[in-house]
């Protein structure tokens, strides 16, 4: 959020209050779920309850990759049959023809330029062998060349120029955007709809008719919880989502020269495949915005600090010139982090129990941006039109979440699961960089696989 500047905080909640609804967290889930609400019903009385400001979370400090699928889909659509896979397929291609609407309807500028992403570059042949089982996997369910599609060395190249290119997968469901802009315009955009936000407003606990923070109490027959990584704070949520830090950096912006040198003319977004997880966009601005999977603390608090990280940003900043040398010399000159959630069932989930009016949704992987659009949309139909298709889609369900929802192993499970995992994936990145024997590099390819299997 830092090029926008700091936002005033709207006023914390300022005593007990009655809505029709209270929704907890700021970010895209909660807002997106407010939207709704209001478009669906405008009689509703919605509130927002934020710890600190809208976007304060994962929303104002991502990637900004906002794609038309979610984490896990493979799993959710390998579970469906025919046309019900059809629909759940139409429903995730969907995203962003939805928010292309509303940020049109709305007025919403987030810097939205839909330039299709180039996907897993492949710089190792390994690397290409596992991308093209991905694709494959993706035909199986349904996905035509229209939506992914493999694009060799030379084709490749000609859109990016990423040291030793194999090929990669392109789709032309992804856009960029301007995370935080989108925060705060959506913020924006609620509260004009009628929607109250109470920022600096941490809620504390949920009792069976409202929801409590240290300045007042919320009572509302609905109540639902959008926290992702933060959900930690709460000791009824807190196995549900595994909080995982991941790290960015911003170079400075770059001249058009430099930009001929990269490629990325259309603004596409990429990742190069490695098992460390990269994502970069080229921003509005012209600055090189890259990332790199994080880290998870014993116990799993979640954290908005990373100042002290200096050692991790110059491990991402080898792994960009890794990709583009030709950027050796370009100055770093942002870098921060963040918390998502990882949920137990590797794929998200939009949870309402109706009789007793709590809900929540979340558990996007690292992969929200476009993901909470949807998760919301089928939390505000359980809420107001159970019967609709989202709401029978198979990342709906009914029911409490402690009910619904898989639980992560307590510690020290979890933490000696994330290193070990950590741990095959640096082996397997620089087993590749090094040029290690192909069979030590399929070695630790194997045995990342092995470990994902674990997790079930
Ligand atoms: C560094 C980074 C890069 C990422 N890059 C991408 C990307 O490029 N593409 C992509 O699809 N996804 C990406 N993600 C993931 C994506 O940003 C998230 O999945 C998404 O923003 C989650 O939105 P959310 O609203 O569910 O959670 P959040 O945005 O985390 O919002 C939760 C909100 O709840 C508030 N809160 C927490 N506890 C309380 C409480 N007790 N009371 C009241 N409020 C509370 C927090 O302050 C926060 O504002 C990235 C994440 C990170 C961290």
């Amino acid at each position: 959020m830092a090029d926008l500047g700091p936002a005033e905080a709207r006023p914390a909640l300022p005593g007990d209050r009655q809505f029709d609804v209270a929704i907890v967290g700021g970010g895209y889930t909660g807002l997106w779920t407010a939207y709704y609400l209001k478009r669906r019903q405008p009689s509703l009385s919605i509130c927002i309850l934020e710890r600190d400001i809208c976007g304060f979370g994962a929303s104002g400090r991502n990637g900004g990759w906002m794609m038309a699928a979610v984490e896990g889909e493979q799993k959710l659509l390998a579970g469906l049959e025919g046309q019900h896979r059809a629909a759940a397929r139409r429903a995730i291609l969907g995203i962003l023809p939805e928010v292309e609407q509303v940020l049109a309807r709305e007025q919403i500028d987030c810097d939205y330029r839909r330039g299709g992403g180039l996907f897993a570059a492949a710089r190792y042949p390994e690397q290409r062998e596992t991308q093209l089982a991905h694709l494959a996997h993706y035909r199986e369910l349904g996905y035509g060349e229209e939506d992914y599609r493999w694009l060799h060395s030379g084709e490749l190249a000609e859109r990016l120029r990423l040291h030793q290119p194999l090929g990669a997968i392109y789709t032309p469901h992804v856009a960029r955007i301007h995370p935080a802009r989108l925060a705060r315009s959506l913020a924006q955009c609620v509260a004009g709809l009628g929607v109250e936000i109470f920022e600096q407003s941490a809620v504390t606990g949920f009792t069976d008719t409202a929801v409590l923070t240290a300045g007042g109490a919320v009572t509302a027959p609905v109540r639902l919880l959008a926290v992702e990584g933060f959900s930690w704070n709460l000791p009824e949520q807190r196995r549900h989502v595994l909080p995982v830090q991941s790290r960015v950096l911003a170079t400075e912006p770059l001249s058009d020269a430099q930009w001929r040198a990269v490629g990325l003319a259309e603004y596409e977004v990429f990742s190069d495949a490695s098992p460390l997880i990269t994502y970069a966009q080229r921003r509005a601005d012209n600055r090189l915005v890259f990332g790199s999977r994080g880290s998870y603390r014993f116990g799993g608090e979640p954290r908005a600090d990373f100042r002290a990280d200096g050692a991790a940003f110059a491990g991402i900043a080898r792994l960009l010139r890794a990709c583009l040398p030709q950027l050796e010399d370009v100055a770093i000159t942002h870098c921060w982090g963040g918390t998502l959630g990882i949920p137990r069932r590797a794929c998200p989930h939009a949870v309402f129990d109706a009789a007793s009016g709590f809900g929540t949704a979340g558990g996007y992987l690292g992969e929200g941006v476009g993901a909470a659009n949807l998760m919301a949309r089928t939390l505000a139909d359980l809420v107001v039109a159970p019967d609709s298709d989202l709401a029978q889609m198979p990342w709906a369900h009914r029911g409490l979440p402690r009910q619904v929802l898989r639980r992560w192993e307590p510690e020290p499970l979890r933490w000696l699961g994330y290193k070990a995992t950590d741990k095959v994936l640096g082996w397997e990145e620089s087993a590749c960089a090094r040029a290690a024997p192909a069979w030590q590099r399929r070695l630790w390819r194997n045995a990342s696989a092995a470990l994902a299997a674990l997790r079930g």
